[in-house]
């Protein structure tokens, strides 16, 4: 009963226009639910430190807005301070209680607060009064504490929403904080991608020609009409003549005026159809949602359900590209490759996305090509910015929407002190990756993507330390071909000889799937992944380790490398079957020498029997983003608990250091190929622990030289014998700032934030 009720009120709260209408649903729901005399919520104002009234039933409306305490003062405070319920049997009689006349509260005694806490901020206080002096019982003090938490993120939603809306009025600008993506600043226009499909995705977007948009929306409803029809004779058999009737209904409600006229109603006054219809869909299914007959509260699944078909009718009739800006800042609740990918060369200057982390592969591909990236931005209206201006910050991890002159202005200047920066780089392009003190530290390009191998051959990057092969396989719709693949490996190879190519073996699983190749599982980064997929599919892997292996003919011997291992006898067994293809190609007559064998050390486990894949392998390839994943139980995709993740913690450090010493000791070399590489402040440390090498992304390149010709190697081992002593990642980040600004290398600490 009390779950029923409580998942109700979320979902109405979930479908909030805005703040005002959130509160006002809360404050009435939680009145006649607690049935309590008062329910009122107050929110903290940080530019005048007050807890501000916001919504009130029972309390004078008009002290809503009005009404405010000061920070420290009376019981709404306290509950605040505390930051954990207050139940109080006779409120007036508490030394905190203040008495506030525009509210007209003297009559209520029986008090109870519950704080709204959101990632750790108290963002305001939820109260229940009663006339009674009484004390509130167990059930309902955690009743309203479920509400509280519940809803503190909705609240912060419906904070950033609200004042979007204001946005759509006034000049003022909304920043947003996300996480760092990709360093550098881009100014732009925002394009929103959404998913097909997805009713809740469809952004606001106007339209010019009104009758061709209603024609094109009449179109799509017959097709949905015909779509249905053509389903029920399909499945008419297998249904009874009951389970039949729902697809009666689907076709009633699709020729009911209410929606059809509340859809053209909205193209009307400017909107286009998608639009009109995700508006219209979502009146429809909250009113179903709460109808008490759970029958028909049910029916609001069906309701979605046709929408999503009446959207997809519309999307067939427009497969045409979105209009890129000439400054495209690609904005959505996910950005995909192949997102990315299609938008035209030249046109992408900045990518802002809901969900990621740091070390997602949305961010990667974002530094791949060299593009800012704002990802993780939890609270991102995604359907409510398109077409707005941006800026988007990939140093701060933070967005301006509709940005004030003066912001813009700061970050223009921002934007040309960056490109004199690179420019500076850029000359360092042909000189050699070699500490003052003359150790050679190659740098190499982590690529995946056709289309950055140029920018990776500029940067001046002495090979490919990682080519992540899944790209290929997740834009098509089937496996790759053997020879498919060969082309790909072998054009990558040609463009970097004599320079050395490390292809790593299909890494898909965690967060990369094949459209045509799915996965389900609860737990996907400790599922079905990497090596553990190719080694269950020996098929699929030997038509990869054959298409590496002749890709290599005439131009040394092939590298191949192979992610998630987390046994030994996951190399054994790979390498048996790596040289079982090897013998094959010879059988065949290519004319190929052995392969050059590498493990990606990216599982805690390894780390532990370093020695044993040492004295197993050619190289090793430390995976920093997967092993901070693991080492550390933060998931890199989960913007819940992006702050926890850091390569630069201490753990994930003495891991490293672990890796080197241990492969190192058996002559076996090794090098860093996860993101932590391309971050100046963790390439310094990583000097001085004494990799071998380093691979990133391209764009990282020219700083990480700079770097490294300014840091002797000696120095570099003293630097990194300081961090092995410090306790917290934030003291490592600052230890190693201070180490770049006293070397004269303070235009390095920006990008070290990654
Ligand atoms: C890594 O895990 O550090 C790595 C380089 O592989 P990926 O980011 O593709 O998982
Ligand atoms: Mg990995």
């Amino acid at each position: 009963m009390m779950l029923d009720r409580l998942r109700r009120i979320i979902q109405e709260v979930g479908h909030a226009r805005d703040l005002h209408q959130a509160l006002t649903i809360i404050v009435e729901r939680v009145q006649e639910a607690m049935q309590v005399d008062v329910c009122s919520v107050y929110l903290v104002d940080d530019t005048r430190s007050r807890y501000v009234l916001m919504a009130t039933r029972g309390l004078n409306p008009d002290a809503v807005g009005k009404v405010s305490l000061p920070l420290g003062q009376g019981l709404v405070s306290l509950v605040g301070e505390r930051a954990e319920p207050v139940n109080l049997e006779d409120a007036p009689t508490h030394p905190r209680f203040r008495f506030i006349a525009e509210t007209g509260e003297q009559p209520y005694h029986a008090f109870l607060g519950v704080p709204i806490i959101h990632h750790r901020k108290v963002l305001g206080v939820l109260i229940a009064q009663q006339r009674a002096t009484r004390r509130f019982d167990d059930e309902e003090i955690a009743f309203l504490l479920t509400i509280g938490a519940q809803l503190a993120g909705a609240i912060a939603h419906a904070e950033v929403v609200g004042g979007m809306a204001a946005l759509v009025g006034g000049k003022s600008s909304v920043a947003m904080d996300g996480l760092p993506g990709s360093p550098g600043v881009a100014i732009g226009t925002a394009l929103v991608i959404y998913p097909p499909a997805d009713l809740d995705a469809v952004p606001d977007r106007g339209v010019d020609d009104i009758d061709a948009e209603i024609a094109a929306f009449r179109e799509a409803i017959a097709l949905a009409q015909a779509d249905i029809r053509e389903l029920q004779q399909r499945i008419a058999i297998a249904l009874s003549s009951e389970d039949q009737a729902i697809f009666d209904a689907y076709v009633q409600m699709l020729g009911s005026a209410s929606i059809i006229d509340q859809v053209i109603a909205q193209i009307q006054r400017g909107s286009w159809a998608s639009g009109a219809l995700r508006d219209t869909i979502a009146a429809h299914v909250h009113v179903f949602e709460n109808m008490d007959d759970p029958y028909m509260r049910q029916r609001a699944d069906d309701v979605r359900d046709l929408g999503r078909r009446i959207l997809m009718c519309l999307q067939k009739g427009r497969d045409r590209p979105p209009p890129y800006h000439d400054q495209t800042i690609l904005v959505g609740e996910e950005i995909t490759a192949t997102m990315l990918a299609e938008v035209p060369v030249g046109k992408l200057v900045g990518v802002v996305s809901a969900r990621g982390s740091t070390s997602s592969h949305v961010a990667i591909l974002a530094r791949a090509l060299g593009v800012p990236a704002v990802v993780g931005v939890q609270d991102l209206p995604v359907t409510r910015i398109d077409g707005r201006e941006i800026i988007a910050d990939g140093y701060s991890g933070r967005i301006y929407v509709s940005p004030s002159d003066g912001i813009r202005q700061e970050y223009q200047r921002l934007l040309r002190e960056e490109a004199e920066l690179n420019a500076g780089l850029s000359e360092l392009s042909n000189l050699p990756a070699e500490t003052p003190d003359g150790i050679r530290i190659p740098l190499y390009a982590n690529t995946g993507l056709l289309s950055d191998i140029t920018p990776a051959r500029r940067s001046g990057a002495e090979g490919v330390g990682l080519y992540r092969t899944e790209f290929p396989f997740m834009i098509r719709e089937r496996f790759p071909t053997e020879d498919e693949q060969f082309l790909i490996y072998r054009r990558v190879m040609q463009e970097f000889s004599p320079r050395p190519v490390v292809l790593r073996t299909l890494d898909v699983g965690g967060d990369k799937s094949l459209p045509y190749f799915p996965i389900k599982e609860e737990n996907p980064f400790l599922g079905w992944r990497g090596i553990r997929i190719t080694l269950d599919h020996p098929e699929i892997f030997s038509v990869q380790l054959r298409a590496m292996m002749r890709a290599s003919q005439g131009m040394g011997r092939a590298r191949l490398l192979l992610p998630m291992v987390s046994n030994i006898p996951e190399i054994d067994e790979s390498k048996r079957l790596i040289r079982k293809a090897y013998e094959e190609l010879i059988e065949e007559g290519v004319a190929i020498e052995p392969p050059l064998i590498g493990v990606m050390v990216e599982v805690p486990s390894l780390v532990y029997q370093i020695e044993s894949v040492a004295s197993r392998v050619d190289f090793i390839s430390v995976g920093t983003n997967d092993l901070t994943q693991y080492l550390l139980a933060v998931d890199r995709n989960n913007s819940n608990v992006a702050a926890l993740y850091d390569s630069l913690s201490p753990a994930v450090i003495r891991a490293v250091k672990a890796v080197i010493d241990g492969a190192q000791a058996l002559h076996c070399p090794v090098s860093v190929c996860g993101e932590m590489a391309g971050n100046p402040k963790a390439a310094l440390v990583l000097l001085g622990l004494g990799v071998n090498s380093l691979s990133m992304s391209s764009s990282s390149l020219p700083r990480v030289k700079w770097m490294i010709r300014s840091f002797p190697v000696a120095r570099a081992r003293r630097i990194a014998e300081d961090v092995l002593a410090l306790e917290d990642s934030q003291s490592v980040h600052a230890y190693l700032a201070e180490m770049l600004i006293e070397a004269g290398l303070g235009g390095l600490v920006r990008a070290g934030r990654h």
